[in-house]
This record gives C-alpha cells, sequence and structure tokens, in this order.
C-alpha cells in the first residue's frame, strides 16, 4: 500500500496543505514546532480513526477557524482509494471515494504503523499500553474486532456499574450480575483469542527483527499474559467464569470488575529477561522498532500489502547500524519519516519535503 497525496486545510498549524509522496522513503524536515508531526497526526487519523495524540476533533482544528477538512490518496493492489474527513463545529463526514462512511468502515482501509517517541512506552509503560498496540494493530486487519472491543466495553461499563451499585448496597440483583458476568466472559474470551492468535503471528517476525537489528546478540520473546487459563473461546471463557465465581464477593467489594481483557497484557522478554524491568534505553527501543516492523509482516501476512510506516522524530535516536536498517532494507515497504535534518538522508534516493510554519516545499529530486 503506498501513500501518494495528503491534503489539509485548518488542520492544527497547516492553513493549506498538499504533499505527494513516493513508495521508498519520504521524509518531512524542518525546525522544532513547524508541523511535521502534525502532518504525520493527520496521516494517521485515516488508518487508527482518530488522533494518536489523545486530542479531540476540535483540537485540531487551526487556531481561529471553525473546522477542518484533511484526505489522501492511497494505491492498494485493488487501485488508488481516496479517504477524506471533514469537521466543522462539532460534526464530522468521512468519505471514501466520494461516498459517506461511518467512523467502523473508514478503519481497516488505508493502514499504517505509527512509531515515535512515546512509543517506548509500549515496553516500558502499564499494560494498557501493550493493550492499545495489540487493539489497533488487530483492528487494522480485522476491523470487526473493533466492534467486539466496543461491545465488551459497554458490558464492561454496565457490570461495573451494578458492582458498585451493589457495593454501596444500593441494589443487590445476583441474577443480573449472573447475565453480565457471562456475557462478559464471553467477550473477554473472544478478545484473547484475537491478541493471542495475533501474537503468535508477530512473536517470529519480531524475533527475526530484533535478531537483525541487534547482530544476533539479542532474542525477542513476546507472550500474552492473562489471569484466565485456555487457548479456544470456550476454554478461556471457562476458565473467567470459574475466576469470577470465586471472587464475587471480592469484586461486590471493589465495586467493579476485577478480572477480564481489560486487566490483560504482553510480557515481553529479551534474552529472557523482562525488557520492562531491566532492557537499557537503547535495547527498549530496538524492541519497539523490532515490533512495529514486525506489525507491518503480520498486516502484509493478512491482506497481502505491506501498510504504510510512518516514523516520527525516531531516527535521530537509532543508531547507525539501526537507522541503515531502517533506511536500506526498506524493501517494498514505503515510509514517511519526519526529522530536523535533511543532512546524513541521500536526497538520490528520498523525497524530501521541507516543512516551515506549516509550509511544506517539495526540493526538487537528483537523480542517481
Ligand atoms: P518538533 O520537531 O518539535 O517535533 P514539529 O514540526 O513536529 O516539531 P508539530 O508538533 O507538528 O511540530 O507542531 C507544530 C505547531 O503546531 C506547534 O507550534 C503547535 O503550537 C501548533 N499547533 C498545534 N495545534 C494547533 C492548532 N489547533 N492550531 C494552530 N496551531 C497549532
Ligand atoms: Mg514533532
Amino acid at each position: 500500500m503506498n501513500l501518494l497525496t495528503l491534503t489539509a486545510e485548518n488542520y492544527r498549524n497547516i492553513a493549506s496543505a498538499r504533499l505527494n509522496f513516493v513508495p521508498g522513503v519520504n521524509l518531512l524536515y524542518g525546525k522544532n514546532a513547524q508541523g511535521k508531526t502534525n502532518a504525520l497526526e493527520c496521516v494517521y487519523l485515516f488508518a487508527r480513526g482518530k488522533s494518536y495524540r489523545g486530542s479531540g476533533d476540535e483540537d485540531l482544528v487551526r487556531f481561529g477557524e471553525k473546522g477542518f477538512h484533511i484526505g489522501i490518496s492511497y494505491k492498494t493492489r485493488s487501485g488508488e482509494q481516496t479517504l477524506d474527513y471533514r469537521y466543522w463545529e462539532g460534526s464530522r463526514k468521512r468519505q471514501k471515494n466520494g461516498a459517506p462512511v461511518k467512523l467502523s468502515e473508514m478503519i481497516g482501509n488505508f493502514r499504517a504503523v505509527l512509531f515515535c517517541p512515546e512509543h517506548l512506552s509500549l515496553v516500558k509503560g502499564a499494560p494498557q499500553e501493550r493493550r492499545a498496540f495489540l487493539n489497533i494493530a488487530i483492528a487494522q486487519c480485522r476491523p470487526v474486532y473493533l466492534k467486539l472491543c466496543d461491545e465488551y466495553n459497554k458490558i464492561l461499563e454496565n457490570r461495573n456499574c451494578l458492582l458498585k451499585e451493589m457495593q454501596k448496597g444500593f441494589r443487590y440483583d445476583l441474577e443480573e450480575l449472573e447475565s453480565w458476568t457471562d456475557r462478559l466472559a464471553d467477550t473477554a474470551a473472544k478478545i484473547a483469542e484475537y491478541r493471542i492468535s495475533y501474537l503468535k503471528k508477530l512473536a517470529p517476525h519480531a524475533k527475526d527483527l530484533l535478531n537483525d537489528l541487534s547482530g544476533s546478540r539479542e532474542t525477542l520473546q513476546i507472550t500474552y499474559q492473562s489471569e484466565a487459563e485456555g487457548e479456544t473461546p470456550s476454554e478461556i471463557k471457562e476458565s473467567y467464569l470459574k475466576l469470577f465465581g470465586e471472587n464475587r464477593n471480592r469484586e461486590i467489594a471493589a465495586g467493579c470488575s476485577l478480572f477480564g481483557a481489560h486487566r490483560d497484557d504482553a510480557e515481553i522478554l529479551v534474552n529472557g529477561i523482562s525488557a520492562r524491568a531491566y532492557g537499557s534505553q537503547g535495547q527498549q527501543r530496538s524492541v519497539v522498532l523490532a515490533l512495529k516492523l514486525a506489525e507491518g509482516e503480520v498486516c502484509r501476512d493478512e491482506t497481502g500489502e505491506y501498510p504504510v510506516f510512518l516514523f516520527d522524530d525516531v531516527m535521530s535516536e537509532l543508531d547507525e547500524t539501526r537507522r541503515g536498517y531502517v533506511l536500506r532494507e526498506t524493501g517494498d515497504r514505503q515510509i514517511v519519516l519526519t526529522a530536523c535534518e535533511s543532512g546524513g538522508f541521500d536526497p538520490r534516493a528520498v523525497n524530501m519535503i521541507g516543512v516551515e510554519n506549516g509550509i511544506f516545499t517539495e526540493q526538487p529530486r537528483t537523480e542517481g
């Protein structure tokens, strides 16, 4: 999959822009606070459905304006496609190839893998960071997974609400609790199955990639961690039901659900020890890079083509070997990356786009 163009109007500090991308490596370069990350955020919004920086749409509107309009065109095996997103005073319009689509119908069309400095939290951070990684990666290849997660969150909210009422003594309805428990165990088991099977596909790629990145010094293992046992949905559901049954009073006392897909994690080991607890900064960064590149490999295995790789400000943090690995071993991957300097990039091989105050200027390509 290749990104062809990005257009943006009144998006953050971008008043109006049209960018052209090439297959291979594209570099957005410029000083701090010029709009490089804004452009990547804008592209990734089409893959994820919302800003990855946790901003609401209203924050994305250029100061002093009432709405923004962004669009991409991209090429897939089935031809050229477009996606458009307009936000105007609280209302949203999304279009795929000119026809209106819902948010859930937009996700899964344009697929991208994003790697930015904050993603070190994938190794260092709380379990929710690793769950978010899995959720976003799975949803891009299997959009139905998003619906399952939405359903799960609604059931969890209802069950937690009831547990809270039971904790406070406002209500004591075991029959209703049983019913929510069964539904929660059922959807938690389905989510766990998706995540377990995703990790089984991701792990061998991530292991090979870290092996290459580290000059065969580091072995990566990543496995799903859950209090429920089993691998099939029925085994996992049974295990959850047993946990809920044995801990009913604890859950009522806590006023919330103590088990489920919202508590699971993925354990990452390098050479057999926890990367979170013992990994050096450099090792942790390499693990994240390996996981992100592996995410792209799984996406290609599942859909037949690579997603677009978006690398925000990470090149300066990688050493020469790793940077070379990313830039030279591109194969048929398309990469859009940002950096403060254009030095160190080969203008014959890289599509250079200068960024200044929200204005994007394409540099003429020198033939190599
Ligand atoms: P760095 O190299 O420091 O990461 P950058 O080029 O990636 O810089 P961006 O994160 O893209 O910078 O932000 C560019 C500018 O956009 C910032 O100065 C920020 O204040 C501005 N900005 C953010 N949101 C809005 C908005 N809604 N309207 C106008 N400007 C905004
Ligand atoms: Mg930035």
